[in-house]
C-alpha cells in the first residue's frame, strides 16, 4: 500500500488520494479542529481524522485499520476546517484506496453486500418485519418483491460483485 516510510510527503499517495477526491489533503496545518467537531471523536477517541490526515502526509501510508470505515460522513469537519480542507472527502478517497488497491473492506460491510446481493437491500428483512408489513398490507420485502438484476449490475459495474464472492468463498473456508 505504501511506496514510502519517512516524515515527507508521499507525492505519489497523494496524487491517488487527490484523483479520488482527497485534492485538499496538502492545505491541512494540523490545527485539529475537525477533531475536535467530529461527531464520531466524540464517542471514541480512538477515531481521529486530524491524526489520520497526519499519518497520510507523514509516513506515505494508507491508514489501513479501521479507523477510515468509521467516519459516519456527517460533514461537520468540512464546514469547520478553517483551511478549506475536506477530511471527509480524504477519507472516502482512502477508503476507495483501500479497497482498489487491496481489496479491503470490513467485515461488516462485506456481510451487508452480500445481503444486498441476495435480499436487494444491506439488512436481512427479519420474520417479524415481514409479518407486521403483510398484517398492514404492505408489500412483501426480499428477492421475491422484485427484480435484482439491476442492482447487481451496479455491484458488478463497481467491481464489488467479486469481491463478495472471494468475501463468501474465504467465509467458507474459514467455517471448514
Ligand atoms: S480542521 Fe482542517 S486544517 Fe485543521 S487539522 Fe482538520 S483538516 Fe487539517
Ligand atoms: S465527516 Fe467523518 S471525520 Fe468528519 S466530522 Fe463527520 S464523522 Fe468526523
Amino acid at each position: 500500500m505504501a511506496s514510502q516510510r519517512g516524515n515527507r510527503t508521499d507525492r505519489g499517495l497523494v496524487e491517488r488520494l487527490r484523483k479520488r477526491g482527497g485534492e485538499s489533503i496538502l492545505r491541512c496545518i494540523q490545527c485539529g479542529t475537525c477533531t475536535s467537531s467530529c461527531t464520531v471523536n466524540a464517542i471514541t477517541s480512538s477515531y481521529n481524522p486530524r491524526r489520520l490526515i497526519q499519518i497520510i502526509l507523514t509516513t506515505g501510508l494508507v491508514p489501513g485499520k479501521e479507523d477510515v470505515w468509521l467516519c459516519a460522513t456527517c460533514g461537520i469537519c468540512v464546514e469547520r476546517c478553517p483551511r478549506n480542507v475536506s477530511p471527509m472527502d480524504i477519507i472516502l478517497a482512502t477508503r476507495c484506496l483501500l479497497f482498489e488497491e487491496a481489496g479491503k473492506i470490513p467485515p461488516d460491510s462485506s456481510r451487508a453486500l452480500r445481503s444486498v446481493l441476495r435480499f436487494g437491500r444491506a439488512v436481512k428483512p427479519r420474520a417479524n418485519i415481514k409479518e407486521r408489513r403483510a398484517a398492514l398490507g404492505l408489500p412483501k420485502l426480499g428477492p421475491d418483491s422484485g427484480d435484482l438484476s439491476q442492482i447487481r449490475g451496479q455491484l458488478k459495474a463497481a467491481g464489488l460483485l467479486r469481491l463478495a464472492k472471494i468475501e463468501k468463498k474465504s467465509a467458507r473456508r474459514n467455517s471448514k
